[in-house]
């Protein structure tokens, strides 16, 4: 019999559910394809930085399976639509009895599944889905009234409940098969889509990187990161986020890996801190589900529709280029722009900013987010920017809004970060840091930097009554 491994986000050979369950059978051949559909990221916004990163990969992927004996094939079509007629070929050509692939949660994603299986399944081919890239599935942890829960606590609360039942166990790697190692053959070729470099040093491709990324998180810095985990300036959160936004690693390596280094990391404390970050990763995920209508970008709370957002291409520009006027901002979208990645606080801040001081649709920056970062995901992306701009599942109302200054003040005080990305400032002492144009004004000094593009104070109120002006008109 020969089966087939679908691979799409779980570019992985450890712990990975499809993969291991298609060669349970010593005796089955097994092969392993991935499509790439260039016009479909395309329309899903997918970064040229990420791209890149997935490539990267997708080539360290197909060393690891050739060494165990299994071979990568490589196709590449415009979208999903053609990739299912690929993969019938495919199924075809290559007389597949079964194919096994990991779920993927999002509306066009669960559309082409539903078309492959439905055309295989007329060919006889035996199909299997996992869950495999998160912790517990969809639908599995719920409220009394089983319905998904709206609010992050509670949903997080039930979840370490259902962890203290049972864990999710990890898959082993494949042991190889007859034939391995081969060399091979065919290299993958470069995607027909734009591809960027990235930095390899803070983000180096493949899984080996990702585990020792892991391992030396677990150790090192868990224990330190809730009083870390806000300043940017420090190394505090564990940037493995490009990793599990593919499936480099999965959340269950994430979390075996903290039980082993913290036993007691399901009962609080530091470690469950960052458990916690994880949650919430299940938690837009299942929201996903739960309300498909979040994949075509509609807002969690419908009247926040109403509101009336500015088209403002200047300001619009000003924020992408980290130009605002304010340096926190401005250093957190440069970081984004250079490196793919930004700081958990700073995308909230910059979040914040974009919807609630210059009043510009959040799906403006959720969309610029995506074409930039190497860690983009739709749930988690998608969750963070309603978070931030109140038309999302944040327990706190439209009325709670960021001043960028203090913000800047708390956490990243004597501007060590904001130097880092606005070398213009580096004469500006740290008391001056978070209002460089005050400074400049009083020691008449030019700066080769912006004054704020809005006041806050009168940007905040001009939100708050547009925010109301909507409710009251639902
Ligand atoms: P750590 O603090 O080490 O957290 C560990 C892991 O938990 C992360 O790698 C990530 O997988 C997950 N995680 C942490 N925080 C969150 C969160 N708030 N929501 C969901 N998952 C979380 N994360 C993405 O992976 N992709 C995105 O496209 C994305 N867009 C965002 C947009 C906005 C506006 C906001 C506010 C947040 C967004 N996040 C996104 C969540 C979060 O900012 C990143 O996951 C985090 O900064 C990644 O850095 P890290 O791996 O060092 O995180």
């Amino acid at each position: 019999t020969t089966h087939l491994v679908w691979l799409r986000n779980d570019l992985r050979i450890n712990d990975n559910s499809a993969l291991a369950a298609a060669c349970r059978d010593n005796n089955a051949e097994v092969l392993a394809l991935f499509i790439a559909t260039p016009g479909q990221w395309q329309q899903h916004d997918m970064a040229a930085k990420q791209a890149a990163f997935l490539h990267q990969n997708l080539c360290l992927l197909q060393a690891s399976l050739a060494d165990r004996g299994i071979k990568l094939h490589y196709h590449q079509c415009d979208d999903f639509a053609a990739s299912v007629d690929y993969l019938e070929t495919f199924c075809q050509q290559h007389n597949i009895d079964a194919l096994y692939y990991n779920y993927q949660y999002e509306i066009n994603e669960r559309e082409r599944d539903a078309a492959a299986e439905k055309r295989l399944d007329a060919r006889g081919v035996i199909c299997q889905g996992f869950d495999d890239s998160l912790l517990l599935p969809p639908g599995s942890v719920q409220t009394g009234s089983n319905s998904m829960f709206k609010v992050f606590t509670p949903f997080s609360k039930a979840f370490v409940r259902r962890l203290h039942q049972g864990l999710p166990e990890c898959h082993h790697a494949p042991k190889a098969r007859e034939g391995a190692p081969f060399s091979i053959r065919e290299k993958i070729p470069a995607f027909d889509y734009p591809l960027e470099e990235f930095d390899t040093s803070l983000f180096p491709p493949g899984e080996e990187a990702a585990l020792t990324q892991l391992r030396h998180f677990a150790r090192q810095h868990v224990a330190h990161y809730p009083e870390r985990r806000d300043m940017p300036a420090m190394d505090g959160t564990s940037r493995l986020s490009p990793y599990l936004a593919i499936g480099v690693l999965s959340p269950r390596q994430c979390l075996h890996r903290i039980l082993k280094e913290h036993p007691e990391a399901l009962n609080g404390g530091s470690a469950f801190q960052w458990l916690n970050e994880l949650i919430w990763r299940e938690f837009y995920r299942h929201l996903l589900v739960a309300f498909p209508a979040l994949c075509k970008h509609q807002p969690f709370i419908a009247w926040t529709h109403k509101v009336p957002w500015q088209k403002n291409e200047a300001h619009f520009k000003a924020w992408q280029q980290g130009q605002t006027g304010y340096p926190i901002v401005d250093a957190a979208m440069r970081q984004m722009n250079t490196l793919g990645w930004m700081h958990n606080r700073l995308r909230m801040i910059t979040a914040s900013f974009l919807v609630k001081d210059l009043l510009i649709d959040w799906h403006d920056g959720e969309r610029y987010f995506m074409q930039k970062l190497l860690d983009g995901d739709l749930a988690a992306n998608n969750g963070g920017w309603q978070w931030a701009a109140s038309t999302g599942t944040d327990a706190a109302p439209y009325f709670r809004i960021f001043n960028p200054t203090t913000q800047g003040e708390r956490f990243d005080k004597d501007g060590t970060f904001i130097r880092q990305w606005l070398p213009e400032l580096k004469e500006v002492p740290d008391s001056d840091i978070h209002q460089p144009h005050l400074w400049a004004q009083k020691n008449n000094r030019k700066l080769d930097y912006p004054a704020p593009i809005v006041e806050h104070k009168a940007a905040r109120k001009k939100t708050l009554e547009a925010f109301e002006r909507a409710r009251s008109a639902a």
